[in-house]
C-alpha cells in the first residue's frame, strides 16, 4: 500500500473519525464551497426547509464526506452515509428513504457508480420527495405513489462527468473541491497535531504539507508516521529537519511523489520517449490497471504539470524531466 494514496485505507479509519473538523469554521480551505454553502443552509434554515441536493466533486480525501457530515451538523439534522456500489438493488435504497427523518441528509458516495435502476428511483425522490412503486406484473401491474419525508441528498463523486444528465440536472448545488495549497494543508496539520498532542514546529507542519498532494487525507496519514518518527528518534519533537528525515524514510521525495510516480515518469519518458502514449498502452507495461491511472496516479501529476493528456495519449512535460534530472530532448 503507497503511503501517499489517496483514498481510504484499514488504518486511516480511527484517526479520520478523531481529527474530522465539525463545523464549517474547522473546515480550513475551499473558501468559495464553504460561503456558498454558508448562504444557502441560513436560507434553508430560516426557511425550515431542507438543503437543496448538493453534488460534491473532485479527487479523493479532498473532504466530500467530511463535508456532508458538517452540513448535517449545521442543519441540525441527521446524517446517513452510504454508498453507490452498496445500493444493489432499487428496493435498498427505498427502505433507506423511508426510513428518514423530515430535512435528513443522505450522503451517497461514489454515486457515479449506482446503478441505472436504482438511479431511476432517485428520480422521483428528488425532485418530489416520493417513490413511484409497481405492484403486480402484466396487465394487472399498477403503480403507487408513496410520500417521503423531504430530505437533501449529497452526492459525491471523484467524476463529475460520469453521471448521467439526468441525475446531474437534479442537483440544485454542485460543487468542486479543488486540491489545496501548501499553507492550507499546513493549517490543516498543524490543527491536527494539535488535536493528537504532538509537538510540531511551522516548519515541521510546512514540510508534512509540502508533500501531501494538495490532500487533507494523506497530510494527516504523514503526520501520523511522521509522529512516530519524531517519538522514536528526535525527543517527539517535529522539526522540519525530522520531518525530512521522516519522509525520506518513507521513500516521499520533495513534491510527495513515491516510486509509483517515478515508474510511471520514467516509462513514458524512457519506453515511450517521452509520449504521447496511450493510456491502455502504458497501464500494460507498468502492471497496473487503467482506472487507476486515471483515477489515483494522473491526477496530481497533471496538476503538477509533469504530464499531460492529448488527443493520442499521455506525454510527459520538461517539469517531469527537470524534477527527475533528466536532460529534456531537443524533439
Ligand atoms: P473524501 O470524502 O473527499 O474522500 P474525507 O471527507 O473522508 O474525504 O476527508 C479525509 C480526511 O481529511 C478527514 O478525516 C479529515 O480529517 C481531513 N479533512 C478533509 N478536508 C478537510 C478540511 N477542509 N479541513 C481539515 N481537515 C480535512
Amino acid at each position: 500500500n503507497r503511503i501517499i494514496t489517496s483514498t481510504m485505507q484499514n488504518d486511516d479509519v480511527d484517526i479520520e473519525n478523531n481529527l474530522r473538523p465539525k463545523s464549517l469554521d474547522d473546515y480550513l480551505g475551499q473558501e468559495k464551497t464553504k460561503e456558498q454553502l454558508n448562504i444557502f443552509i441560513e436560507a434553508a434554515k430560516s426557511r425550515n426547509e431542507p438543503l437543496d441536493h448538493v453534488l460534491l466533486y473532485g479527487p479523493p480525501g479532498l473532504g466530500k464526506t467530511t463535508l456532508s457530515s458538517i452540513i448535517a451538523n449545521e442543519m441540525g439534522v441527521n446524517l446517513r452515509i452510504t454508498s453507490g456500489p452498496a445500493i444493489e438493488r432499487a428496493g435498498d435504497l427505498a427502505a433507506i428513504l423511508t426510513n428518514l427523518n423530515e430535512n435528513d441528509v443522505l450522503f451517497i458516495d461514489e454515486i457515479h457508480r449506482i446503478n441505472r435502476s436504482v438511479e431511476e428511483v432517485l428520480y422521483p425522490a428528488m425532485e418530489d420527495y416520493c417513490l413511484d412503486i409497481i405492484i403486480g406484473k402484466g396487465p394487472s401491474a399498477r403503480s403507487i405513489r408513496l410520500d417521503l419525508p423531504k430530505f437533501t441528498l449529497i452526492g459525491a463523486t471523484t467524476r463529475a462527468g460520469m453521471l448521467t444528465n439526468p441525475l446531474r440536472d437534479r442537483f440544485g448545488v454542485i460543487c468542486k473541491l479543488d486540491y489545496y495549497t501548501v499553507d492550507e494543508l499546513a493549517q490543516i496539520v498543524m490543527r491536527s497535531a494539535t488535536i493528537l498532542g504532538a509537538e510540531i514546529q511551522a516548519g515541521g507542519a510546512m514540510e508534512v504539507a509540502k508533500r501531501s498532494r494538495g490532500t487533507p487525507r494523506i497530510a494527516n496519514r504523514l503526520l501520523k508516521r511522521v509522529r512516530d518518527y519524531a517519538q522514536v528518534r528526535a525527543d517527539g519533537n517535529i522539526t522540519d529537519e525530522v520531518a525530512n528525515q521522516a519522509l525520506e524514510l518513507l521513500g516521499v521525495d520533495s513534491l510527495g511523489l513515491d516510486d509509483v510516480d517515478e515508474k510511471l515518469l520514467l516509462t513514458i519518458i524512457q519506453k515511450f520517449k517521452g509520449g504521447p502514449v496511450g493510456l491502455d498502452t502504458l497501464a500494460a507495461s507498468i502492471g497496473e490497471d487503467r482506472n487507476t491511472i486515471e483515477d489515483v496516479y494522473e491526477p496530481y501529476l497533471l496538476q503538477l504539470g509533469f504530464i499531460n493528456r492529448s488527443p493520442r495519449g499521455r506525454i510527459a512535460m520538461p517539469l517531469a524531466y527537470e524534477h527527475l534530472n533528466i536532460q529534456y530532448p531537443n524533439k
